[in-house]
């Protein structure tokens, strides 16, 4: 008997017309004989409407209340499913993650599993029945609710998964699989048939939303296979894992195109400071979690430093602060800042080797008159900052340049062992790029 742990976003489950198209979807792998677990995100929306709700009541309210409150959303997501399959007949319990206990630090916002207690899914399952089981959230050993960070949902799934020893973790979503590009903005975008743990986890860090990218990394850590499936559409996804022979592999270079669309670049300029100047500012931009993945330091003429460093719009207040501090700290002349920026990241094996990769992505980008105001290469990825009324533009013409553009009107699969169920399922959120893929693996 396969036992299968699927995971369905928030979007999936947004409406009460959702919540039940994605129980008739369960229902037909249960009538199939598959053992199910299913983890569901908040109703879409809900996590932020919550996090409006507690900045109306607190300016800045505290971690612990944080996550109390916004556990609720998976809550009422998983009860509202577990009724949606018992209306149609299909045997189901839910649980929050205390209950069953998942137990995990007490980093509240942002907490790490330490351990699944599996007993209570164990039993239902053996009882027959779907479990249901809430996202993103858990437990401390205090007993206090915990919750794992933004899009933690997925973590939870491949957790679970790799608990039960599950067959396959699949994310369901309202995209057809991974993408080389996001098929929103780049229309020639193609889906992947399968891609590499390593790139997968690249691309996520990157800002493909798809997987939230701690989950990967458990994925590959505890050989979890994982897979990317549309909600509501036939077709089988993408395939991340490092354990199959990946058919991408054979083509050299890039997987993708990754972006973050809002991303500022803080400067601190004239630092009279001869030594720990990186020192200086990547503690405290790291203790307030801030990822830095850019950042150059120059000694000029006159002998002082500059230091830039490029972080996520979002973050860019926290940055700043901590700047500030350090501007006194390291004795610099100015900060200075520019918020109208973007990320772009090409991401593939071997990208250092091939220098040419780099040469060429400057010059697709200096003949798009895009200017490159920073660039980072390594192993895996090329990231370029650019200006942000430039991304379509960057997009398509290196998608385009390094051959990832789709070429016939629907990606052509090659055949898998696949544990997706076909099923006449309603399109509701159709993407219409894969609306043609015939049925796959059924049974
Ligand atoms: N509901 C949470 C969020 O919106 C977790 C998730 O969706 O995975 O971030
Ligand atoms: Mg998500």
């Amino acid at each position: 008997m396969t036992l299968i742990v699927q995971k369905f976003g928030g979007t999936s489950v947004g409406s009460i017309d959702r919540i039940q198209a994605v129980a008739e979807k369960i229902a037909t792998f249960q009538q199939r004989g598959d053992r199910l677990v299913v983890v569901v995100s908040a109703m879409a929306g809900e996590t932020d409407r919550l996090l409006e709700l507690a900045a109306l009541c607190q300016k800045n309210p505290g971690a612990r209340e944080s996550d109390l409150l916004l556990s609720t959303g998976e809550q009422v997501a998983i009860a509202l499913l577990a009724m949606a399959l018992g209306e149609i007949g299909c045997p189901a319990v839910s649980y929050c993650g205390w209950q069953l206990p998942i137990i995990t630090d007490a980093n509240h916002t942002n907490a790490r599993i330490r351990s699944i207690d599996d007993r209570l899914l164990r039993t239902a399952l053996a009882a027959g029945k779907v479990v249901v089981v809430a996202g993103y959230q858990g437990v401390d050993e205090e007993g206090n609710i915990t919750t794992l960070g933004r899009g933690g949902s997925d973590i939870t799934a491949v957790a679970l998964a790799s608990s039960l020893g599950a067959d396959e973790c699949q994310i369901y979503t309202d995209v057809a699989g991974v993408y080389t590009c996001d098929p929103r903005v780049v229309e020639r975008a193609q889906r992947l048939d399968a891609i590499s743990c390593q790139e997968m986890s690249e691309l996520a860090s990157q800002g493909a939303h798809v997987l939230q990218g701690r989950s990967v990394e458990l994925a590959s850590r505890y050989s979890v296979p994982l897979r990317v499936l549309h909600s509501f559409d036939r077709g089988p996804g993408t395939l991340i894992s490092d354990l199959e022979p990946l058919p991408t592999k054979e083509r050299p270079g890039l997987s993708g195109i990754a972006f973050v669309r809002s991303a500022v670049q803080i400067a601190i300029r004239g630092i009279a400071a001869a030594s720990g100047i990186a020192a200086a500012l990547l503690r405290p931009l790291g203790r307030a979690n801030i990822t830095v993945d850019m950042m150059t330091q120059n000694v000029a003429a006159d002998q002082t430093t500059d230091f830039i460093f490029v972080v996520q719009a979002s973050d860019f207040d926290k940055a700043m602060n901590i700047a500030d501090r350090a501007q006194q700290r390291l004795q610099a002349d100015c900060i200075a800042s520019d918020i109208s920026l973007c990320k772009i990241s090409l991401v593939g094996m071997g990208l250092r080797s091939c220098a040419d990769m780099t040469t060429k992505t400057v010059e697709v980008l200096a003949a798009e008159g895009v200017e490159i105001r920073m660039i980072a290469a390594s192993e895996t990825k090329i990231s370029v900052v650019v200006q942000e009324d430039c991304l379509e533009r960057s997009l398509r013409s290196l998608h385009t340049a390094f051959g990832l553009d789709i070429e016939t009107a629907h990606a052509d699969f090659r055949g898998q062992r696949s544990l997706v169920a076909g099923g006449a399922l309603s399109s509701i959120c159709a993407s219409s790029q894969d609306r043609s893929i015939p049925p796959f693996g059924r049974g």
